[in-house]
């Protein structure tokens, strides 16, 4: 069987957003299981624990927690693994909570302990919420493998009340994760690439990134404003969507490009490592348009919009402290290494990016 002629579309199970979901945390867990347990860090632990314990409790449920201290390890996950049976407990449903970390450090143990699981993120930085998909990383801090679970999230509760007093930061990189999705699903589909499922992308997925897309051009500045008042608004709502739904489902369901191969050689600049995974592929995406060969008039459009809304759209403002020559060879470089180099309209060499990214600097300082 041809497996580019089997349209596979896969999604989280059920999705909640808005304010005060993670009151809905109780109902949702009793729904799946019998000893529901939160993976989180201790200043997410402050933010979620007390509603969604109480939630738990009002269906008869006791919440636990296991504590999630420095990067998504192996051994990490061996030691909250085994603190979690502690007892005679058998956690049956897990509530992953936090930003990138909490959130797949949670995912790797659901998959250890054999649980249902429930994701609370606490910012939309990334597109993980709602994918089946997680980093191992080593005690360096470096990406040893991406991990896939055996289906997506039972269940992911946005509470937005939350999400609304997370760091700007936090949200720009959101809103570059999210960006990239359309324009690199679409070089995924006019290479006949296969989506996260290893099958062929659906119109579905197509249409939710065109939606993804839009909302954020729509939105994103005013939803970014919300953060200074304090309290979600229709804009804030339709901003979170974009980024922690519509954007999990458009990669999984579409596939990567260019955009996100340039987080491979980005980590061999000095001083990258400050910034956040959404800020380099946002910068990735400008890139991808260089080499797109896309008109002097749509890259002046896409860099005003990346400074509207903060992402950087030069090596300097990813905090690279020497973006010569010598740096961008190096991330050229490693960026040959990426698998999803393939999902282009033509083969590329590290020259290719090598002269794309000058070329980004030149645009960029004008
Ligand atoms: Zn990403």
């Amino acid at each position: 069987m041809d497996p580019h002629a089997i349209r596979v579309f896969g999604a989280v199970h059920r999705y909640h957003q808005g304010p005060g979901a993670i009151g809905l945390a109780g109902e949702v867990a009793a729904s799946l299981g019998r000893q529901p347990l939160l993976v989180a860090d201790e200043i997410v632990h402050g933010l979620v624990f007390d509603t969604a314990a109480a939630a738990c409790r009002a269906q008869g449920l006791e919440l636990r927690w296991v504590a999630v201290r420095g990067d998504v390890t192996q051994a990490a996950v061996r030691a909250l693994v085994a603190a979690a049976r502690e007892g005679g407990h058998a956690p049956d449903v897990v509530l992953a909570a936090g930003g990138g970390k909490g959130v797949d450090t949670g995912k790797a143990v659901a998959r250890e302990l054999g649980a249902r699981l429930i994701v609370l993120p606490t910012s939309a930085s990334n597109d993980g919420p709602c994918s089946k998909a997680f980093v191992y990383y080593d005690d360096a801090h470096r990406m040893v493998s991406v991990e896939f679970l055996p289906r997506n999230p039972d269940a992911v509760l946005v509470d937005t009340r939350v999400l609304v007093r997370a760091p700007r930061t936090l949200l720009v990189s959101g809103v570059g994760d999210a960006l990239c999705k359309l324009y690199e699903g679409d070089q995924v589909r006019a290479s006949g690439g296969l989506n996260l499922f290893a099958g062929a992308g659906t119109i579905a997925a197509q249409q939710l990134s065109i939606a993804c897309e839009r909302v954020i051009r729509e939105d994103a500045v005013e939803g970014l404003q919300a953060l200074d008042g304090g309290a979600p608004t229709p804009a804030f709502e339709r901003l979170i969507e974009a980024l922690v739904l519509l954007s999990g489902l458009a990669f999984e369901n579409s596939g990567l490009s260019l955009a996100h191969s340039i987080t491979r050689g980005l980590p061999l600049a000095a001083g990258s490592e400050t910034t956040l995974h959404g800020f380099h592929v946002g910068y990735g995406l400008l890139v991808q348009f260089i080499l797109e060969d896309r008109s002097p008039d749509f890259l002046a459009a896409q860099l005003a919009f990346h400074r509207s809304v903060g992402l950087a759209v030069n090596l300097a403002g990813l905090g690279v402290r020497d973006p010569g020559a010598a740096t961008i060879r190096a991330i050229a470089d490693g960026t040959m290494s990426s698998p999803h180099l393939r999902h282009f309209q033509r083969p590329l060499s590290a020259a290719d990016f090598e002269t794309a990214m000058h070329r980004l600097e030149a645009l960029a300082g004008a």
